[in-house]
């Protein structure tokens, strides 16, 4: 589905040295490399506190602790998401609210999220995902009306930008109360090993999480909240401060794919191609069909068979899942979990093996 080793490839000489400098220095935690990354990366999304951490789990579980919620308040999250958004939620004793999204950009559904509000909501989650952000022009709104953090999970999206009505273009993720973010290898902003980032143009909300990630100190040795240990090491922040330069470069590639993409299943009944959202881009963190009238399991298995890969995401709603059983109805997500089918997406694809992927997706019938 992507492949790390071509990207790699093509930078390795700026990566080997980034690394080495720091084997050379030993300063494996909190190395000069973590605060210069933190500061370009600040930098490039225009926003005023990026907080690295461990992953991007750890970061949605460092913003809701920082937000102060009491057990048993309400969150509200699409149902057709990534497990983590969910999950950490309900650790922290909270009650995730499932939604269901908008079928044709996969994001929260504005009505829904208005519907499920009561007076124990505290926050939303608009996970942007696949790459395009959510409706923001009415979510931001909303939450104002009824005193609600916004928590976006920027973990498919980063780079992706939104324009408001009013000419105004934020990066995802810098919108809202807090963003988090993911480095997994795979993601589009993506270091060699695990890593995450909280944003924030909050003062109050930077100085809490930034103290939750240390272990609820500010001053070594005085506890004043309780924290958890999350740290980017100094490794990954030297990869990622490398790699942030190519980011934008890496998102024209993925969006130079999907027109391909586009290209050769839009004007196919049996393919629905992801649709934009004229006030996003879309930084293409997955390609998501939706099949029409065609078996989407025999077609990935024939995908596979003719050594092409794809994945489901995501198979089961989050309120199927044993350990998230949710009341409601969703039907555009049972929907989506039937028909998606995400194709190869990644920095590296060439012409070569575009032309196979598509080929091979036409051919099934
Ligand atoms: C990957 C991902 C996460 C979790 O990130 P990790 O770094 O793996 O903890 C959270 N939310 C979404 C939507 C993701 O895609």
């Amino acid at each position: 589905m992507v492949d790390l080793k071509g990207q790699y490839l093509k930078i390795n000489d700026e990566i080997n040295e980034a690394i080495q400098t720091v084997l050379d220095s030993t300063i494996f935690i909190n190395g000069p490399q973590v605060k210069s990354f933190a500061a370009n990366l600040q930098s490039y999304l225009n926003v005023k506190h990026v907080i690295p951490c461990a992953n991007g789990t750890d970061a949605l579980q460092v913003a809701f602790m920082a937000l102060d919620l009491r057990p048993g308040d309400e969150v509200i999250v699409p149902c057709f998401t990534y497990v983590a958004t969910a999950e950490v939620i309900a650790l922290l004793g909270l009650k995730p609210v499932l939604v269901d999204v908008d079928p044709n950009t996969f994001q929260i559904d504005i009505a829904a999220f208005e519907a499920a509000i009561t007076d124990k909501t505290k926050a939303v989650v608009p996970v942007h995902l696949f790459g395009q952000c959510a409706d923001m022009e009415s979510i931001l709104p909303i939450a104002k009306k009824h005193s609600i953090f916004v928590v976006e999970d920027t973990a498919q999206a980063i780079g992706a930008k939104y324009t408001f009505d009013n000419g105004q273009a934020h990066s995802a993720g810098c919108m809202g109360d807090f963003g988090t973010t993911s480095f997994f290898p795979s993601k589009n902003l993506g270091c060699y090993g695990d890593g995450g980032a909280i944003f924030t143009n909050n003062d109050d909300l930077a100085s809490k999480a930034r103290m939750i990630c240390n272990h609820g100190q500010k001053k070594k040795y005085h506890h004043s909240v309780v924290g958890v240990n999350s740290r980017l090491d100094t490794i990954q922040a030297a990869i990622l401060d490398v790699k942030l330069k190519y980011l934008d470069t890496y998102s024209a590639a993925r969006q130079q794919v999907a027109a391909r993409y586009d290209e050769a299943f839009g004007n196919h009944e049996a393919f629905e191609i992801p649709q934009r959202d004229p006030k996003s881009s879309h930084v293409f963190h997955q390609y998501t069909l939706k099949i029409n009238g065609l078996d989407r399991d025999a077609l990935k298995e024939h995908l596979a068979n003719n050594g092409v890969p794809s994945m489901v995401y995501y198979p089961v709603p989050l309120n199927e899942q044993e350990a998230y059983k949710g009341v409601g109805k969703f039907p555009v997500t049972y929907d989506l979990c039937s028909r998606v089918l995400s194709l190869p997406m990644s920095t590296e694809l060439t012409e070569n093996q575009i032309h196979t992927i598509i080929e091979t997706t036409l051919k099934f019938r």
